[in-house]
Protein backbone atom coordinates (compact mmCIF):
# COMPACT_ATOMS: atom_id res chain seq x y z
CA UNK A 1 0.00 0.00 0.00
CA UNK A 2 1.37 3.57 -0.77
CA UNK A 3 -0.38 7.11 0.89
CA UNK A 4 0.82 9.40 -2.21
CA UNK A 5 4.39 8.68 -2.78
CA UNK A 6 5.31 6.56 0.28
CA UNK A 7 6.29 2.73 0.04
CA UNK A 8 4.14 1.29 3.27
CA UNK A 9 5.27 -1.94 2.86
CA UNK A 10 2.32 -3.89 4.03
CA UNK A 11 3.59 -7.25 2.71
CA UNK A 12 6.46 -6.91 4.92
CA UNK A 13 4.53 -5.63 7.83
CA UNK A 14 2.10 -8.49 7.27
CA UNK A 15 4.65 -11.31 7.24
CA UNK A 16 6.14 -9.84 10.36
CA UNK A 17 2.61 -9.91 12.29
CA UNK A 18 2.32 -13.43 11.06
CA UNK A 19 6.00 -14.49 11.73
CA UNK A 20 5.38 -13.47 15.82
CA UNK A 21 2.24 -14.57 15.46
CA UNK A 22 1.17 -10.96 16.62
CA UNK A 23 -2.54 -11.14 17.78
CA UNK A 24 -2.74 -7.27 19.07
CA UNK A 25 -0.72 -5.05 17.16
CA UNK A 26 -0.32 -0.94 17.44
CA UNK A 27 0.84 1.17 14.53
CA UNK A 28 2.49 4.33 14.99
CA UNK A 29 2.87 6.95 11.98
CA UNK A 30 3.94 10.48 11.54
CA UNK A 31 1.55 12.93 10.88
CA UNK A 32 1.93 12.66 7.48
CA UNK A 33 1.21 9.63 7.01
CA UNK A 34 -1.90 10.09 9.21
CA UNK A 35 -4.06 10.74 6.18
CA UNK A 36 -4.19 6.59 4.94
CA UNK A 37 -4.02 5.41 8.72
CA UNK A 38 -7.41 4.00 8.84
CA UNK A 39 -6.85 2.33 5.08
CA UNK A 40 -3.32 0.70 6.50
CA UNK A 41 -4.77 -0.92 9.54
CA UNK A 42 -8.00 -2.22 7.40
CA UNK A 43 -5.57 -3.76 4.99
CA UNK A 44 -2.95 -5.08 7.99
CA UNK A 45 -6.14 -6.74 9.46
CA UNK A 46 -7.96 -8.16 6.47
CA UNK A 47 -4.15 -9.75 5.46
CA UNK A 48 -3.45 -10.86 8.90
CA UNK A 49 -6.58 -11.71 10.60
CA UNK A 50 -4.69 -9.55 13.64
CA UNK A 51 -5.92 -6.77 15.83
CA UNK A 52 -4.23 -3.63 14.70
CA UNK A 53 -4.53 -0.25 17.14
CA UNK A 54 -3.50 3.06 15.27
CA UNK A 55 -1.23 5.27 17.96
CA UNK A 56 -2.77 8.45 17.93
CA UNK A 57 0.10 10.37 20.34
CA UNK A 58 2.88 11.90 18.91
CA UNK A 59 5.23 10.20 16.59
CA UNK A 60 8.16 12.66 15.86
CA UNK A 61 11.01 10.38 15.58
CA UNK A 62 12.41 6.92 15.88
CA UNK A 63 12.88 8.17 19.60
CA UNK A 64 9.37 8.80 19.95
CA UNK A 65 8.37 4.66 20.59
CA UNK A 66 5.04 4.49 21.81
CA UNK A 67 6.25 1.72 24.62
CA UNK A 68 4.19 3.05 27.18
CA UNK A 69 0.62 2.81 24.67
CA UNK A 70 2.16 -0.33 23.87
CA UNK A 71 2.19 -1.94 27.22
CA UNK A 72 -1.41 -0.37 28.00
CA UNK A 73 -2.86 -2.45 25.21
CA UNK A 74 -1.11 -5.38 25.38
CA UNK A 75 -0.09 -5.07 22.18
CA UNK A 76 2.67 -8.07 20.95
CA UNK A 77 4.19 -5.79 18.10
CA UNK A 78 4.59 -2.20 17.52
CA UNK A 79 5.30 -1.15 14.01
CA UNK A 80 6.54 2.27 13.81
CA UNK A 81 6.86 4.05 10.39
CA UNK A 82 8.52 6.53 8.89
CA UNK A 83 11.79 6.40 10.95
CA UNK A 84 15.19 4.64 10.63
CA UNK A 85 15.32 1.63 13.53
CA UNK A 86 17.02 3.14 16.35
CA UNK A 87 15.17 1.48 19.60
CA UNK A 88 14.35 -1.96 20.60
CA UNK A 89 11.49 -2.79 23.52
CA UNK A 90 12.40 -4.67 26.10
CA UNK A 91 9.28 -6.35 26.15
CA UNK A 92 7.24 -5.39 22.88
CA UNK A 93 9.18 -6.58 19.83
CA UNK A 94 9.43 -3.17 17.30
CA UNK A 95 9.31 -3.31 13.07
CA UNK A 96 10.43 -0.04 11.85
CA UNK A 97 9.03 0.89 8.72
CA UNK A 98 10.89 3.61 6.52
CA UNK A 99 7.95 4.76 4.12
CA UNK A 100 10.66 5.46 1.17
CA UNK A 101 9.83 7.85 -1.84
CA UNK A 102 11.36 6.82 -4.87
CA UNK A 103 11.99 9.59 -6.96
CA UNK A 104 14.16 10.09 -10.74
CA UNK A 105 17.31 10.84 -9.92
CA UNK A 106 18.58 11.89 -13.30
CA UNK A 107 15.95 14.16 -13.23
CA UNK A 108 16.37 15.46 -9.60
CA UNK A 109 20.10 16.24 -10.19
CA UNK A 110 19.88 18.16 -13.47
CA UNK A 111 17.98 20.86 -11.17
CA UNK A 112 20.61 20.91 -9.12
CA UNK A 113 23.84 21.01 -11.61
CA UNK A 114 23.97 24.88 -11.92
CA UNK A 115 24.30 24.70 -8.10
CA UNK A 116 26.89 22.63 -8.02
CA UNK A 117 28.66 22.82 -11.20
CA UNK A 118 31.75 24.05 -9.81
CA UNK A 119 31.92 21.90 -6.79
CA UNK A 120 34.54 18.76 -7.78
CA UNK A 121 34.10 17.03 -4.40
CA UNK A 122 30.00 16.51 -3.30
CA UNK A 123 29.22 14.92 0.11
CA UNK A 124 25.20 13.45 -0.55
CA UNK A 125 23.29 13.55 2.60
CA UNK A 126 19.58 12.48 2.27
CA UNK A 127 16.43 11.88 5.45
CA UNK A 128 15.28 8.80 5.43
CA UNK A 129 12.41 8.19 2.88
CA UNK A 130 15.45 8.87 0.15
CA UNK A 131 18.56 6.87 1.64
CA UNK A 132 18.05 4.21 -0.93
CA UNK A 133 18.53 6.51 -3.91
CA UNK A 134 21.76 8.16 -2.80
CA UNK A 135 24.20 5.86 -4.73
CA UNK A 136 21.87 6.38 -8.18
CA UNK A 137 22.16 9.88 -7.34
CA UNK A 138 26.11 9.50 -7.08
CA UNK A 139 25.93 7.63 -10.55
CA UNK A 140 24.33 10.68 -12.05
CA UNK A 141 27.10 13.20 -10.24
CA UNK A 142 29.98 11.21 -11.04
CA UNK A 143 28.47 10.83 -14.95
CA UNK A 144 28.48 14.87 -15.05
CA UNK A 145 32.27 15.17 -14.01
CA UNK A 146 32.08 15.37 -10.11
CA UNK A 147 33.25 13.08 -7.55
CA UNK A 148 30.46 12.24 -5.21
CA UNK A 149 30.93 10.67 -1.67
CA UNK A 150 28.47 9.23 1.12
CA UNK A 151 29.64 9.55 4.80
CA UNK A 152 29.52 6.63 6.69
CA UNK A 153 26.55 5.94 8.86
CA UNK A 154 27.45 6.31 12.97
CA UNK A 155 25.94 8.00 16.14
CA UNK A 156 22.32 7.56 16.04
CA UNK A 157 22.01 7.33 12.46
CA UNK A 158 22.05 3.73 10.85
CA UNK A 159 22.14 4.37 7.06
CA UNK A 160 25.42 6.40 4.84
CA UNK A 161 24.63 9.49 4.25
CA UNK A 162 21.51 9.70 6.51
CA UNK A 163 21.28 12.53 8.17
CA UNK A 164 18.66 13.45 11.65
CA UNK A 165 17.65 16.53 13.28
CA UNK A 166 19.82 15.36 16.36
CA UNK A 167 22.88 13.78 14.51
CA UNK A 168 24.55 14.62 11.73
CA UNK A 169 27.91 12.35 12.13
CA UNK A 170 27.54 10.79 8.54
CA UNK A 171 27.97 14.14 7.02
CA UNK A 172 30.74 15.35 9.34
CA UNK A 173 32.80 11.89 8.63
CA UNK A 174 33.13 13.23 5.23
CA UNK A 175 33.76 17.16 5.48
CA UNK A 176 37.20 18.00 5.04
CA UNK A 177 36.75 15.90 1.80
CA UNK A 178 34.11 17.86 0.03
CA UNK A 179 33.42 21.02 -1.29
CA UNK A 180 29.53 21.06 -0.42
CA UNK A 181 26.68 19.32 0.37
CA UNK A 182 23.62 18.05 -1.84
CA UNK A 183 20.85 17.37 0.50
CA UNK A 184 17.85 15.22 -0.65
CA UNK A 185 14.97 15.72 1.02
CA UNK A 186 12.28 18.48 1.97
CA UNK A 187 12.36 21.77 4.11
CA UNK A 188 15.51 23.46 5.69
CA UNK A 189 15.68 22.26 8.93
CA UNK A 190 18.62 19.76 7.78
CA UNK A 191 20.19 21.64 5.60
CA UNK A 192 20.81 24.43 7.83
CA UNK A 193 21.78 21.82 10.54
CA UNK A 194 24.37 20.20 7.58
CA UNK A 195 25.93 23.90 7.38
CA UNK A 196 26.31 24.11 11.01
CA UNK A 197 27.88 21.02 11.86
CA UNK A 198 30.38 21.13 8.97
CA UNK A 199 30.79 24.79 7.75
CA UNK A 200 30.04 23.56 3.79
CA UNK A 201 27.91 24.95 1.83
CA UNK A 202 24.48 22.98 0.85
CA UNK A 203 22.06 22.70 -1.96
CA UNK A 204 18.98 21.79 -1.45
CA UNK A 205 17.25 19.25 -3.73
CA UNK A 206 13.80 18.73 -2.86
CA UNK A 207 11.97 14.94 -4.73
CA UNK A 208 8.42 16.35 -4.07
CA UNK A 209 8.80 19.24 -5.85
CA UNK A 210 11.64 18.08 -7.91
CA UNK A 211 13.45 21.33 -7.62
CA UNK A 212 16.84 22.65 -6.07
CA UNK A 213 18.78 25.88 -4.70
CA UNK A 214 21.41 26.68 -2.37
CA UNK A 215 20.78 27.22 1.14
CA UNK A 216 21.04 31.07 1.88
CA UNK A 217 23.57 31.60 4.09
CA UNK A 218 21.14 34.41 5.85
CA UNK A 219 19.06 31.21 7.05
CA UNK A 220 22.56 30.10 8.86
CA UNK A 221 22.67 33.65 10.31
CA UNK A 222 19.56 34.27 11.60
CA UNK A 223 19.37 30.73 13.50
CA UNK A 224 23.00 31.44 15.05
CA UNK A 225 21.79 35.28 15.98
CA UNK A 226 18.26 33.63 17.75
CA UNK A 227 20.32 30.97 19.41
CA UNK A 228 22.82 34.04 20.41
CA UNK A 229 19.88 35.56 21.77
CA UNK A 230 18.50 33.16 23.90
CA UNK A 231 21.29 32.63 25.26
CA UNK A 232 21.72 36.38 26.24
CA UNK A 233 18.69 36.32 27.98
CA UNK A 234 18.93 32.96 29.89
CA UNK A 235 21.89 34.93 31.63
CA UNK A 236 19.47 37.28 33.38
CA UNK A 237 16.95 34.65 34.63
CA UNK A 238 17.14 33.69 38.29
CA UNK A 239 14.48 30.88 37.81
CA UNK A 240 14.90 27.92 35.48
CA UNK A 241 12.79 25.15 34.61
CA UNK A 242 14.99 22.30 33.34
CA UNK A 243 12.52 19.85 31.54
CA UNK A 244 12.89 16.04 30.72
CA UNK A 245 10.77 14.16 28.34
CA UNK A 246 9.80 10.45 29.08
CA UNK A 247 9.89 9.73 24.96
CA UNK A 248 12.37 6.63 25.87
CA UNK A 249 14.98 7.57 22.97
CA UNK A 250 14.94 11.51 24.62
CA UNK A 251 15.02 10.81 28.01
CA UNK A 252 17.51 12.13 30.05
CA UNK A 253 17.34 12.45 33.35
CA UNK A 254 21.09 12.43 34.51
CA UNK A 255 21.60 15.69 32.14
CA UNK A 256 18.86 17.31 33.55
CA UNK A 257 19.99 16.51 37.36
CA UNK A 258 23.54 17.98 35.84
CA UNK A 259 22.62 21.02 34.62
CA UNK A 260 19.99 21.67 37.85
CA UNK A 261 23.03 21.29 39.96
CA UNK A 262 25.44 23.72 37.51
CA UNK A 263 22.72 26.43 37.70
CA UNK A 264 22.25 26.14 41.10
CA UNK A 265 26.18 26.45 41.81
CA UNK A 266 26.09 29.15 39.48
CA UNK A 267 23.28 30.82 42.13
CA UNK A 268 20.48 30.16 39.96
CA UNK A 269 17.16 28.39 40.98
CA UNK A 270 16.29 25.08 39.15
CA UNK A 271 13.71 22.96 39.16
CA UNK A 272 13.27 19.34 36.80
CA UNK A 273 9.97 19.05 35.38
CA UNK A 274 9.21 15.44 33.75
CA UNK A 275 6.32 14.82 31.46
CA UNK A 276 6.07 13.18 27.98
CA UNK A 277 5.40 16.07 25.17
CA UNK A 278 7.20 19.45 25.72
CA UNK A 279 4.71 21.43 24.27
CA UNK A 280 3.16 25.56 24.87
CA UNK A 281 0.11 23.53 27.05
CA UNK A 282 2.78 21.26 29.06
CA UNK A 283 4.80 24.68 29.99
CA UNK A 284 2.74 27.45 29.46
CA UNK A 285 1.63 26.73 32.93
CA UNK A 286 4.84 27.17 34.95
CA UNK A 287 4.73 30.60 34.93
CA UNK A 288 7.31 31.68 37.20
CA UNK A 289 10.05 30.04 35.06
CA UNK A 290 12.18 32.96 33.26
CA UNK A 291 14.02 29.99 31.25
CA UNK A 292 14.13 26.87 30.06
CA UNK A 293 16.43 24.06 29.79
CA UNK A 294 15.44 20.93 27.36
CA UNK A 295 16.89 17.91 27.45
CA UNK A 296 14.54 16.03 25.32
CA UNK A 297 15.10 16.73 21.19
CA UNK A 298 17.18 20.02 20.11
CA UNK A 299 14.71 20.65 17.60
CA UNK A 300 12.20 21.98 20.59
CA UNK A 301 14.94 24.55 21.30
CA UNK A 302 15.67 25.48 18.17
CA UNK A 303 12.35 25.58 16.42
CA UNK A 304 10.98 27.22 19.49
CA UNK A 305 7.42 26.45 21.18
CA UNK A 306 4.73 28.51 20.19
CA UNK A 307 3.10 31.25 22.68
CA UNK A 308 6.24 30.22 24.81
CA UNK A 309 8.02 34.00 24.67
CA UNK A 310 11.01 32.90 27.16
CA UNK A 311 14.36 31.70 26.20
CA UNK A 312 14.99 27.57 25.58
CA UNK A 313 17.76 26.68 25.74
CA UNK A 314 19.76 22.86 25.06
CA UNK A 315 21.90 21.77 27.64
CA UNK A 316 25.09 22.97 26.11
CA UNK A 317 23.41 26.50 25.54
CA UNK A 318 22.78 26.06 29.34
CA UNK A 319 26.66 25.76 29.66
CA UNK A 320 27.40 28.39 27.01
CA UNK A 321 25.02 30.69 29.38
CA UNK A 322 26.56 29.88 32.31
CA UNK A 323 29.88 30.51 31.10
CA UNK A 324 31.23 27.38 31.65
CA UNK A 325 32.16 26.71 27.76
CA UNK A 326 32.30 29.61 24.80
CA UNK A 327 30.12 29.87 22.10
CA UNK A 328 32.61 29.20 19.40
CA UNK A 329 33.27 25.61 21.00
CA UNK A 330 29.97 24.57 20.36
CA UNK A 331 29.08 26.42 17.20
CA UNK A 332 29.96 24.05 13.51
CA UNK A 333 30.81 20.92 16.04
CA UNK A 334 27.39 18.61 17.98
CA UNK A 335 25.29 21.62 18.30
CA UNK A 336 22.21 18.93 17.54
CA UNK A 337 23.61 16.61 19.08
CA UNK A 338 20.69 14.55 21.58
CA UNK A 339 23.66 12.89 23.86
CA UNK A 340 24.38 14.86 26.92
CA UNK A 341 27.02 12.41 28.65
CA UNK A 342 29.52 15.04 28.15
CA UNK A 343 27.98 17.20 30.86
CA UNK A 344 27.48 14.53 33.37
CA UNK A 345 31.14 13.24 33.01
CA UNK A 346 32.83 16.41 33.11
CA UNK A 347 30.59 17.34 36.75
CA UNK A 348 32.00 13.98 38.00
CA UNK A 349 35.73 15.25 36.46
S1 LIG B 1 15.54 13.49 19.24
FE1 LIG B 1 14.42 14.88 17.85
S2 LIG B 1 15.70 15.01 16.02
FE2 LIG B 1 16.41 13.22 17.17
S3 LIG B 1 15.27 11.47 16.31
FE3 LIG B 1 14.08 12.26 18.05
S4 LIG B 1 12.60 13.72 17.16
FE4 LIG B 1 14.25 13.37 15.63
Amino acid sequence: MRVQMYDLETERAADEIRRLNAKRVLVQLPDGLRPGGLTLAKELRELTGSEVILSGDSCYGACDLALTQADAVGADLIIHYGHSPMLQAPGTPVLYIEARVDFDAEALIAQAQPHVKDWATIGLTATVQHIHKLEEVAESLRKAGHDAIIGTAGGRVVHDGQVLGCDYTSAQNIKDSVDGYLYIGAGVFHPIGLSIATGRPVVKANPYTMTAEPLDDREVTRTAMKRMAAIEAAKGATRFAVIVSLKPGQLQLEAALAIQRRLEKAGKEATVIVLDEVGPIQLGNFTEAEAFVETACPRIALDGIADIHKPILTPTEALVALGEMRWEELWGRNYFSVSHDHIVYNEEM
